[in-house]
């Protein structure tokens, strides 16, 4: 038969089998919220029908600025369910590129947070916005208010639209940390597909038997196409709302017996610093599997979670552009009996790609032999990868002749299609000609006992083109010398590898995303190494 892969067909599944599996999400003030799936697809149907009769129409994009919350997945099945498309604002851009992106996207609705308000009303009067959705309590004149909209929504009005597989369902722009961001257009399909991808056995296993905790924005490529992919399978989903501290996340895996979490290394790194702080206080028993991408885990905390908590580390990459996962790291049953240096090892790396996503590593020279070591810039291709950006018209470098997508993360990859990521091809360092991988450096540094976070940047240097720095953040209490961590480096690195500073700071700056921000530290010590 010809199914179409679509949003709504996710939610008829859920409404018939998962109808009593929890939506938790924590608010603003702390306290819990907990509503069974029967309730927010109800409420999705009511949001559906308003938007409607606002004149949402097929096609139409519907924006989001707001934090994790039970109203925000309302939003992001509500809006694809009438064959409009899901817009979520990153809510920690400047207001000038947020009215960029608005314009850029068209958007005529927007749903948004009574907290995030006075960042909309910063770029309000630079955007054609038609209607205002406020989340929260009685919102002003102007503004609609989300719950008097659901209550007074007629059902009986709401017109269920035929939704084609390959219509727009969501958007999201990059991080445009190099030039303007652009926008990434996720169809149904890709949706549906990914989710079947990421939810299967040798992906992530996401059941209904699984209750989910992503910690990661819900305008960060739909918190990494968890919301879908819980939805689709049943899984009970937990929204942290905007308290994002370690303590918070902790209490909240302990409370709502959270069985997988997902999210970028730092946000781990915080976690892991309270729980060695704290021995036995949480009972994390029922977590199977922590998840973390989005930039490289480091070898030394995967090996902290398993030896000190007892936690399967899983780390999987992604892009923006491909929904977002591609690979993921499971150990081989080759490696099931090997030392746990050596499965650690292996679980640093990012992995195998999913079905249906096609890897290969591209050089000067042509395609790069799978032998783990030949470095090349990773493509990819495949159901859930982006044909093309977002009204940009033209030739796009970043799209190949023969149809793949260039990821510009530089990559080894194994014989047996294992990806190991050597850094993003903007974040290597170039010494006399030579490629120096700042992940490996910072990895190598997170490993010490002092160590809590470590960044290494590319800095212009006069003789060798760009040298390595590391800036560093110590453990609370700590106190080292550069040159005891630059010898705690020598025994695994060539001499030419070992940056030359090593800057002591008390916190580094990081994306939005939570990702440490190299952009910011090349900038702040370009001029480091220019009178050497
Ligand atoms: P941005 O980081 O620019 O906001 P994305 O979220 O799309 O945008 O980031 C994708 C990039 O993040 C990848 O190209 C890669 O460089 C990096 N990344 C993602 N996952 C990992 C990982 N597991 N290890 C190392 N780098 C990763």
């Amino acid at each position: 038969m010809d199914y179409q892969l679509s949003i709504p067909a996710i939610v008829r599944r859920t409404e018939t089998l998962f109808g009593d599996r929890a939506v938790v999400s924590r608010r603003p003030d702390r306290t819990v919220g907990r509503s069974s799936y029967a309730e927010v697809l109800e409420r999705t149907k009511r949001l559906g029908a308003a938007l409607q009769r606002l004149g949402i129409r097929r096609g139409d994009r519907v924006a989001t600025l707001a934090w994790a919350s039970q109203q925000h997945l309302e939003v992001y099945l509500a809006v694809p369910s009438i064959g409009a498309v899901l817009h979520t604002l990153n809510l920690r851009l400047h207001h000038d590129d947020l009215a960029y992106i608005v314009n850029d996207a068209s958007d005529r609705v927007l749903v948004v947070d009574e907290s995030l308000l006075p960042l909309y009303e910063k770029f309000r009067a630079h955007t054609a916005i038609e209607r205002v959705v406020v989340i929260g309590s009685s919102p002003g004149p102007g503004y609609l208010d989300y719950e008097a909209l659901l209550a007074e929504a007629d059902l009986a009005g709401r017109r269920d639209v035929d939704v084609d597989e390959q219509d727009a369902a969501a958007m999201c722009y990059t991080s445009g940390t190099t030039g303007r961001p652009k926008g990434v257009v996720y169809s149904h399909r890709a949706i549906v597909l990914h989710s079947f991808g990421q939810g299967m056995v040798d992906t992530l296993g996401i059941g209904e038997r699984d209750t989910v905790l992503p910690i990661v924005p819900m305008f960060h490529v739909n918190p990494w196409g968890l919301p879908f992919t819980c939805t689709l399978f049943g899984a009970g989903q937990v929204f942290p709302g905007p308290h994002l501290d370690p303590k918070s996340i902790a209490d909240l895996l302990v409370s709502e017996r959270v069985t997988l979490r997902a999210g970028v290394p730092t946000v781990w790194l915080g976690l892991l610093q309270e729980l060695d702080a704290h021995p036995g206080e949480y009972d994390l028993s029922r977590l199977r599997a922590v998840v973390v991408g989005g930039s490289a885990a480091p070898a030394s905390m995967i090996r902290a979670f398993k030896e000190r908590h007892g936690l399967d580390v899983v780390h999987a990459w992604g892009m923006t552009e491909m929904a977002p996962l591609g690979t993921l790291c499971n150990l081989p049953t080759s490696l099931r009996d090997a030392p746990p240096e050596v499965q650690l090892q292996y679980r640093a790396r990012q992995g195998t790609p999913l079905p249906f996503v096609e890897i290969r590593a591209t050089t000067e020279q042509g395609p790069a032999p799978w032998d783990g070591s030949t470095m090349g810039e990773l493509e990819v291709r495949g159901p859930w990868v982006a044909r093309q950006y977002y009204n940009v018209d033209g030739p796009d470098d970043r799209f190949t002749p023969d149809g793949w997508f260039r990821t510009g993360d530089i990559v080894t990859i194994s014989s047996r299609g294992c990806i190991e990521l050597t850094d993003r091809a903007k974040d290597l360092v170039k010494s006399g000609g030579e490629w120096i991988s700042s992940v490996a450096l910072e990895n190598a540094l997170m490993g010490h006992p002092k160590v809590a976070e470590a960044a290494v940047v590319a800095v212009p240097h006069p003789r060798w083109d760009e040298r390595p720095l590391a800036v560093v953040v110590l453990k609370p209490g700590q106190s080292a010398l550069p040159d005891e961590l630059v010898a705690f480096l020598e025994p695994h690195f060539a001499k030419w590898w070992l940056p030359d500073t090593v800057e002591f700071v008390t916190e580094l700056p990081r994306t939005s995303a939570g990702k440490f921000k190299k952009s910011a530290l090349r900038e702040r010590y370009r001029g480091r190494y220019m009178n050497v």
